[in-house]
């Protein structure tokens, strides 16, 4: 039965004008165990419908353009930072980012941005999706990697607003590698607290998380707010920390989050 076409999941189904079964004889040789168990469990409906194409990344089964888009950003999620080609002039760069003492996923993100991997719309266009080119925040220029973490009108704004709490200002070029170079640096500063060094790598995944949040959930975030949060989040984690590397019996269980509540406090009436 499988010569001459491909195998179809109607070829094991018996269909008649008033209900529809497993072929289980004609099943059994063509599945293993386990497939053959699965096919048992499936609900046939009993009236037969023509096969048609479905997109499986929209409950309609429909395809729309924002459920493409989103699967290409889940898609580019998912590659391996090692499995990228270094790009740019400068490969080594990249090498700061797994010396910085942040979280795994943020390593990940910073490697996608400075990959030119982020899922932009200049990015998107070249993987062949018709989507809008221009930036989503301010349609004044396309949206590529540097713009939108830096020149965007929003993100000068961002930067600028928060000098005060990052400790320093920062005027942005057109080389997006200039300017992590510019990022990185400020590690080695005598003057900036741990929290203010990193803090901006946790506002370019905030940039990116406020920028996907208007265009799949249309929201636009008050970001300035965001800032206070992200070094709240940050204060706490180095705080997890450093109470890890204490590594005392007091630090443990119920302890931690006691040591932890009074230092958030403490962190928080600094702020
Ligand atoms: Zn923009």
């Amino acid at each position: 039965m499988t010569h001459g076409h491909h195998l179809m999941v109607s070829d094991i189904i018996i269909s008649t004008s008033s209900s529809q079964h497993w072929n289980v004889e004609a099943a059994r040789p063509l599945l293993n165990d386990e497939q053959f168990h699965l096919m048992l469990t499936l609900y046939l409906p009993q009236t037969r419908t023509d096969d048609h194409l479905v997109w499986p990344n929209n409950p309609s089964g429909n395809y729309s353009v924002k459920s493409g888009y989103k699967r290409e950003m889940v898609e580019l999620g998912s590659a391996l930072p090692d499995l990228l080609p270094p790009r740019g002039d400068d490969p080594m760069l990249k090498q700061n980012i797994w010396t910085l003492p942040i979280l795994p996923k943020l390593k990940h993100f910073l490697w996608r941005l400075l990959s030119l991997d982020l899922g932009t719309n200049t990015k998107l266009n070249t993987r062949g999706m018709c989507v809008d080119n221009l930036c989503p925040r301010c349609s004044g220029s396309p949206e590529k990697v540097n713009h939108l973490f830096f020149m965007c009108p929003l993100s000068i704004q961002t930067w600028r607003l928060n000098q005060v709490t990052l400790g320093y200002s920062s005027t942005f070029s057109d080389d997006l590698e200039n300017n992590m170079r510019h990022l990185f640096d400020l590690q080695s500063s005598s003057t900036l607290t741990l929290e203010q060094k990193l803090t901006p790598f946790w506002m370019l995944w905030k940039i990116w998380e406020s920028r996907n949040n208007l265009i799949f959930k249309n929201k636009s975030d008050s970001f300035i707010l965001n800032v206070m949060q992200v070094m709240l989040q940050l204060k706490f984690e180095t705080g997890l920390r450093r109470l890890r590397r204490i590594n005392c019996p007091r630090t443990s269980g119920v302890c931690v989050r006691q040591h932890l509540w009074r230092w958030m406090l403490e962190a928080e009436s600094k702020a």
